[in-house]
């Protein structure tokens, strides 16, 4: 119903659609800017975090897209909710979507690349990596760096990896039991959501665990929000595991994922 109220705001309810059903997928192109993005305008309306809202922003080349716009994500991506103020009125629309965004390493994109060779200077490494701030980075709770695949994975003869649909039934089992954990919590539906109050019975950690977890927030630099970041998703790999408790392996697996305080801010 909130989808179907921001989309028809919006004037972007298909003709004869009265609901939207499916969750939303925006990508906004990198030009977009921050009103566009986030909402605004003289009539304020909806922005690309809210018609995501229930779904996925997805932002290509994240890099690329303005300082403005991207420092203006981080009150939507805490609160869910973005508060568009104009002279006379202020206008609040629900934002509660999941950022998935993608990089290049570096301007030339070779960096980490096997075998080919980069041709940008430590410079313009560091200016580009720049552009996305701490503060940004602390909100996301997975960073990974993806390799190239290689065109053996690609012939007729290779190994098929698991398929998306096999990957899709785990991921909906892994949300059934989120969906019934907080059952009574009122606006919650996912570890991602899970209060800080409630840090402590969902994700209680053998004293190993913890030690572990303690020695990668000081060695990377983890912000109190980094660290229960990091709790809430070894919480839902376990949860994909089909576990009830969450080991040392999880918060390991939790841990080697914020892979961009691992390598570029230390
Ligand atoms: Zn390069």
């Amino acid at each position: 119903m909130e989808t179907t109220m921001i989309h028809s705001v919006a004037g972007l309810l298909p003709e004869g659609v009265a609901l939207v059903r499916e969750r939303p997928f925006r990508s906004p192109h990198h030009t977009v800017s921050t009103p566009g993005l986030i909402g605004g305008g003289t009539n304020p309306r909806p922005g690309e975090v809210s018609l995501a809202h229930n779904g996925v922003l997805f932002l290509d080349e994240l890099p690329e897209f303005s300082r403005g716009a991207l420092e203006a994500l981080r009150q939507p991506m805490e609160s869910c909710r973005v508060t568009v103020s104009r002279a006379v009125t202020s206008t609040d629309f629900p934002a509660r979507f999941m950022l998935v965004a993608a990089m290049n390493p570096c301007p030339c994109g070779y960096l980490t690349h096997p075998s080919r060779s980069c041709n940008c200077t430590a410079a313009q490494v560091q200016r580009y990596l720049a552009r996305i701030s701490g503060p940004l980075l602390d909100r996301m709770d997975m960073h990974l760096e993806v390799s190239p695949v290689e065109s053996k994975h690609l012939g007729p003869g290779s190994e098929p990896g698991e398929s998306s649909g096999d990957i899709r039934k785990r991921v909906a089992a892994a949300r059934e039991i989120q969906a019934g954990r907080y059952r009574d919590v009122k606006g919650v539906y996912c570890n991602s959501g899970m209060p800080p109050s409630l840090l402590r019975k969902h994700c209680a950690i053998s004293p190993d665990a913890v030690k572990l977890l303690e020695a990668a927030a000081s060695r990377f630099g983890f912000s109190a929000r980094a660290y229960c970041r990091a709790l809430r998703v070894s919480r839902t790999i376990a949860d994909l595991e089909g576990s009830d408790g969450v080991s040392s392996a999880h918060v390991a697996e939790a841990v080697q994922y914020r892979a961009m305080e691992r390598d570029y801010w230390v």
